[in-house]
């Protein structure tokens, strides 16, 4: 049986390394978050998020605008938050409406609020190693393989995935650790065969199950960002959830079979529970580091 790496433990790490920081701080960081509209997922997604700063003692400050809202409404509404004193993270919450240009808006947040780590900035500061905030969850996997001391210099690490969001800065995260780095994606030849040589696989696809035994090879350690709800009772039970499928009618399952991962991985995130609380953890930590920076410069001035 494989070992399960419980992102809970990592994610309350995180926020207790946080605290003290929190504390020396003159002023509580400040978080704004977007939410156009009344997408149920991103309205559960951003309370989450609000309920986060609270317990951690942060400002949040959620802003709401219709599902109406044009491109250039928007814009004036981080070009405020850009110049808020009392705001040191922006994060527009994603999908915006189809007739909204989302890069439009993501790229007018400061770089330097950019609590996402998504600004065209932040990515190159990410690409060059230098300091700027991380996206989140691959920011957050790569403190779970920290927490478990799971090496990563001179390892093979393939990323299923190349989104902006996880797999592509997830894979130069891995690289900066001096892991050898593959990403496969959607026109990979013989992917089972690329995962089958890696130390670490990180499955960031959007389908349920599927890295099977067939993609693990002997002692991987396997991290599945995936969450994907099956409503099928068939599929759940393949997935050894049958039991909670009877009881909610659904399940979530990552991109990993985890069945097969117990049978064939060193070690493998669950889902849930594993990778998902991390993000919220990360951003948490992104508004921190972007408040210090901002208030020590405050101080200088
Ligand atoms: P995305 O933007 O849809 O990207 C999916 C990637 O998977 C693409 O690069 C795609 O390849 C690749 N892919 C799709 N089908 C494939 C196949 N059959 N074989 C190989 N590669 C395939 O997804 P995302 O935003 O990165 O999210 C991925 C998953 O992570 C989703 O389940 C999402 O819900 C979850 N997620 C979780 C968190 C969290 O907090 N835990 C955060 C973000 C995302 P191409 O580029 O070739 O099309």
């Amino acid at each position: 049986m494989a070992k399960i790496l419980d992102g809970v433990a990592v994610r309350n790490d995180i926020l207790a390394r946080l605290k003290p920081r929190i504390a020396n701080l003159k002023r509580k960081p400040g978080l704004a978050v977007v939410l156009v509209g009344h997408d149920p997922a991103s309205e559960v997604y951003v309370r989450n998020k609000v309920k986060a700063c609270e317990e951690l003692g942060l400002y949040s400050d959620k802003l709401t605008p219709p599902d109406t809202v044009t491109t250039e409404e928007l814009l004036a509404i981080i070009d405020k938050l850009n110049k808020r004193d009392d705001i040191d993270g922006i994060l527009v919450q994603m999908p915006l409406p189809k007739l909204v240009d989302s890069t439009r808006v993501l790229e007018a947040i400061a770089p330097e609020k950019d609590s996402d780590g998504f600004h065209p900035t932040n990515v190159g500061h990410l690409v060059a190693g230098r300091p700027g905030p991380r996206a989140c969850t691959p920011a957050g996997v790569m403190e779970l393989l920290k927490f478990y001391n799971i090496p990563v210099a001179g390892k093979r690490a393939v990323v299923i995935g190349r989104s902006d969001i996880v797999g592509k800065p997830q894979a130069m995260m891995l690289l900066h650790e001096s892991a050898t780095v593959t990403i496969c994606h959607s026109k990979t030849q013989n992917l089972p065969e690329e995962c089958r040589r890696a130390d670490i696989i990180v499955a960031a696809i959007g389908r349920p199950g599927f890295v099977t035994a067939d993609c693990i090879g002997p002692n991987a350690t396997v991290i599945d960002v995936g969450i994907n709800k099956v409503t099928d009772a068939d599929q759940a039970a393949k997935f050894g959830k049958a039991a909670a499928f009877a009881k909610a009618g659904s399940v979530l399952v990552g991109d990993v079979n985890p069945v097969d991962a117990d049978k064939a991985a060193a070690a493998f995130t669950p889902v849930p529970g594993g990778v998902g609380p991390l993000t919220i953890a990360m951003l948490m930590a992104n508004t921190v580091t972007l408040s210090e920076m901002r208030q020590a410069k405050q101080a200088h001035a």
